[in-house]
């Protein structure tokens, strides 16, 4: 009897830890900070946990490391088929303000599909894929010490003679591979690895894409620095049959970004206004038939380079924001034209009265 009391105490008094910790938790998450990897899959948790209805998570592969690669399926439920859209964080290591980037974006759709009659359609019509840190073996080891901050790559081990570590994720990809862009010299930090598709984050990747290209619409990868909007394809002597409709959605999106906190963007293919690239996430994407592949280089444009200071993450997230929304509203405006003016009388009719009843509260 005794020991079942006691039983049920440690109970009662666990449940209130939980619930505790994950008060805390809810309140404390700071967007204007970066964050840790176990903090990072926290809030993913934290994500999941409360917004059941919306958001689902789900593991699509192994780094090196054997750490679980997990996005977030952002949506809502649908019984007619959606289109989806891909965004990809922290595949370089070092940029850190690229992770915040994808916990501000899903801060913002979260916080406004139920009031935003414009996300609210989004989400009818799209699933959002969203990885908020895809080189997690490399982030981590960024987080290490100052010695580590600066790293890019994945964490293998180099092959043959080679004994330095990691491969150039963003060099991996089966997108001509080899050719322009990359480093055979496996301690450089462009090294594209022994094979195309030698790193399991890449392949994994690929697979994800592979298995829903026709799902989806646009592809989304985010990087620091440069104040960039990238279109295809890294290589200099190919171009993406759509480059002009890219270059004016990238056009408009550098408008919507400069109207924020007046920060200017240039958009291009990596050749001209980078440096050619292969083996990329983003040529990759565009190869296998999604039409809408774009980089981003966020800020700065080498003031402070990787090392962003925290003060300058809510800008910087605030501007790419409106930069993203305005390639994915176009996208979806472009592929649900039907539905779109439907789905919007219907939500301005829900607007109206969600005015009407909450006149009573002001
Ligand atoms: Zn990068």
């Amino acid at each position: 009897m005794k020991g079942s009391v006691i039983l049920v105490l440690v109970v009662l008094a666990l449940v209130a830890q939980d619930r505790l910790a994950g008060g805390q938790e809810n309140k404390l998450y700071d967007y204007t900070k970066y964050h840790t990897m176990d903090e990072i899959s926290g809030w993913m948790n934290q994500m999941e946990r409360e917004n059941p209805a919306i958001v689902s998570s789900m593991i699509y592969g192994q780094t090196y490391e054997n750490r679980n690669m997990t996005l977030l399926k952002i949506g809502s439920n649908s019984t007619t088929p959606k289109k989806a859209v891909w965004m990809d964080c922290g595949i370089h290591a070092r940029e850190w303000i690229t992770p915040a980037f994808c916990q501000h974006f899903v801060k913002e759709i979260l916080g406004s599909y139920q009031t935003d009659p414009k996300v609210n359609m989004l989400f009818k019509n799209l699933d959002f894929f969203i990885t908020p840190v895809l080189n997690m073996d490399g982030y981590i080891y960024s987080w290490k010490d100052n010695t580590t901050r600066l790293w890019r790559k994945s964490r293998s081990p180099g092959t043959g003679n080679c004994t330095c570590i990691g491969t150039d994720l963003n060099r991996n990809f089966n997108a001509n591979w080899g050719m322009v862009g990359i480093s055979r010299n496996c301690c450089s930090t462009l090294y594209n690895g022994p094979t195309p598709l030698s790193e399991p984050e890449a392949q994994a990747v690929t697979d994800f894409l592979e298995a829903h290209q026709n799902q989806l619409l646009c592809y989304l990868t985010i990087h620091s620095y440069g104040q960039l909007i990238l279109v295809p394809y890294g290589h200099p002597n190919i171009s993406a049959p759509n480059y002009d409709e890219l270059m004016e959605v990238g056009l408009t999106a550098v408008n919507a970004i400069k109207a924020v906190h007046g920060k200017s963007y240039k958009v291009g293919t990596p050749p001209d206004v980078l440096y050619a690239v292969s083996g990329s996430t983003m040529d990759f994407a565009r190869l296998i038939g999604i039409p809408y592949s774009f980089a981003f280089e966020l800020r700065d444009k080498g003031h402070c380079g990787f090392l962003l200071p925290e003060d300058q993450i809510q800008p910087t997230c605030e501007e790419a924001y409106q930069g993203a929304m305005s390639i994915i509203n176009y996208v979806h405006d472009k592929n649900f034209r039907g539905s779109a003016i439907a789905v919007t009388a219907t939500l301005w009719t829900t607007l109206v009265a969600s005015w009407i009843s909450s006149a009573n509260v002001f």
